[in-house]
């Protein structure tokens, strides 16, 4: 007998719309499988914060109204989880954090608002590390997340749990923000598809800022395809974020010919660092043997200048997150501990509003913004990030796009980095470079290592997603790494 929650939860967004369309699923059963899967195994994963029931179902009921006979839109009908950074106006927004528990955001995000009008189905609010800082989820004030292929391990962050629910089919597809890795990171560490799309190729509108000029949000998803169909859907210009790019938004299903013969493909010798697992190598090295027996040119590029991308990030980031986080005062916005005169309200609730790692970033931005370290640190990291992209400039003068590992290490152990932020940091070297200089990157499962997942990114030129979606797509047909999933009760392998 078909197990409806095992069966439906399994399939992609390609696979699913055709099932709906072709009347086999209605969008409410679908719905009801996902609901009842998040049940019977979410308490194990942590990947929700707070799931949508009921608003969940009402979105699908009205799918299946469109789908007799209104105009149905590629996401019409599909469950997806949205990352607790991404305002919503029907459910709490807390960016995993106390100074926003409970909070309910007057408006949508944009992208948000756009998959509500297109009719997908909101299955609820994803964990995060707080205020999306984090490479391991575990700085999330409500709980952790646990990695679907190991229970012990870390999903990787800060979107630990839009990665962690797709990966355990507890969503077919999700959203996540990447400021520094967020998206690629924890899609590696759980073994899925995760897309960091261009600066400004997707509306910031409603994302909970954490550093602005960074900050991104894309799509998580079991294919190259899938992620495809999700970016189509969010990308374009906003007027409303005056940061969104008017460039036109080409059509990325077409880019994805599986064919990459010709394509000079570039290789960094800079995304080799000491202490990358074996295992890792190994399976990045092999990946890019595949890449040349599919007709691809190998070609050595220098990034001189990515060694500096982390310790630049750490000056810009935090900056624009201390400025960013200076509006929850317990005045506006959720928590308020009301003392005696207004400055100690703004003491006590953010004292006791933020967790550690959030203050550690306040402190690390208000101390490089200060009047007689400026010029030291937040103006020298802006000239060094200048020549990280101008690196990167130059690459792209030779080759279509760069392979590169998307982490040093698959999954760790859950509570190994947590005493040591400069360990946690380091998660993060090879994804960083690519929001410093404000291209898009995809990160595909690659290979097996210790029974985690391994995986490779690719990057791009600005707006060259339909370039690297072609090429992580001919990669993934010509290999089976996507298509492995977790071993999960009711989960077929
Ligand atoms: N892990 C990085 C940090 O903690 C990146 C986070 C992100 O991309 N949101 O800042």
């Amino acid at each position: 007998m078909m197990n409806l929650v095992t069966d439906v939860s399994e399939l992609t967004v390609a696979q699913t719309r055709r099932a709906l369309d072709a009347r086999e699923l209605s969008a409410v059963e679908l719905t009801a499988a996902f609901l009842e899967r998040i049940a019977q195994l979410d308490g194990e994963i942590g990947a929700y914060l707070h799931v949508m029931h009921d608003v969940a179902l009402a979105q699908a009921a009205a799918a299946d109204r469109r789908l007799l006979g209104g105009e149905v839109s590629p996401l019409t009908g599909i469950p997806v989880a949205l990352k607790d950074v991404l305002c919503t106006i029907d459910a709490p927004t807390t960016a995993a954090s106390r100074i926003l528990e409970g909070f309910r955001p007057p408006y949508d995000a944009t992208v948000v608002r756009r998959l509500r009008e297109q009719g997908a189905v909101f299955l609820g609010k994803a964990n995060t590390d707080e205020f999306a800082m984090g490479s391991s989820n575990e700085n999330s004030a409500f709980k952790p997340v646990r990695n679907p292929w190991n229970r012990d391990r870390v999903p990787g962050g800060s979107s630990g749990g839009p990665a962690a629910a797709v990966a355990a089919s507890l969503a077919t597809v999700s959203l996540g923000s990447d400021t520094g890795g967020s998206i690629r990171q924890p899609a590696g560490f759980c073994g899925v598809v995760g897309l960091k799309p261009t600066y400004g190729r997707v509306s910031r509108l409603g994302l909970m800022a954490f550093a602005s000029s960074l900050d991104q949000i894309g799509p998580f998803a079991r294919t190259v395809e899938d992620a495809a169909i999700a970016l189509q859907a969010i990308a374009g210009h906003d007027p409303l974020d005056s940061t969104s790019s008017p460039e036109p938004v080409p059509n990325y299903g077409e880019a994805l010919t599986g064919d990459i013969r010709g394509m000079k493909i570039g290789i960094a010798d800079e995304y080799t660092v000491d202490g990358m697992e074996p295992g890792v190598a190994r399976a990045v090295a092999a990946a890019i043997v595949r890449f040349r027996d599919l007709g691809a040119e190998l070609v050595n590029v220098s990034l001189p200048h990515t060694k500096y991308a982390l310790p630049t990030y750490y000056i810009t980031a935090p900056a624009e997150a201390s400025a960013n986080l200076a509006r929850y005062d317990g005045v506006k916005y959720g928590l308020a501990i009301e003392a005696p005169t207004l400055r100690e309200t703004y003491e006590r609730t953010r004292g006791e509003g933020f967790g550690p790692e959030v203050k550690r970033r306040i402190m690390l931005g208000t101390y490089a913004l200060s009047s007689g370290y400026y010029d030291a640190y937040y103006v020298k990291a802006q000239k060094v990030r200048t020549l990280i992209k101008r690196d990167f400039d130059e690459a792209w003068s030779k080759v279509d796009a760069i392979v590169a590992p998307t982490s040093p290490t698959v999954a760790f152990p859950l509570g190994a980095r947590t005493d040591d932020p400069y360990q946690m940091y380091l998660a993060d070297v090879f994804t960083i470079p690519a929001n410093m200089a404000g291209i898009p990157g995809v990160a595909v499962p690659c290979g097996l290592s210790e029974g985690l997942p391994v995986s490779l990114q690719v990057l791009g030129p600005a707006f060259a997603e339909g370039t690297i979606l072609r090429i992580a797509d001919a990669y993934e047909r010509s290999e089976s790494w996507s298509a492995r999933r977790p071993d999960l009760p009711g989960a077929a392998n």
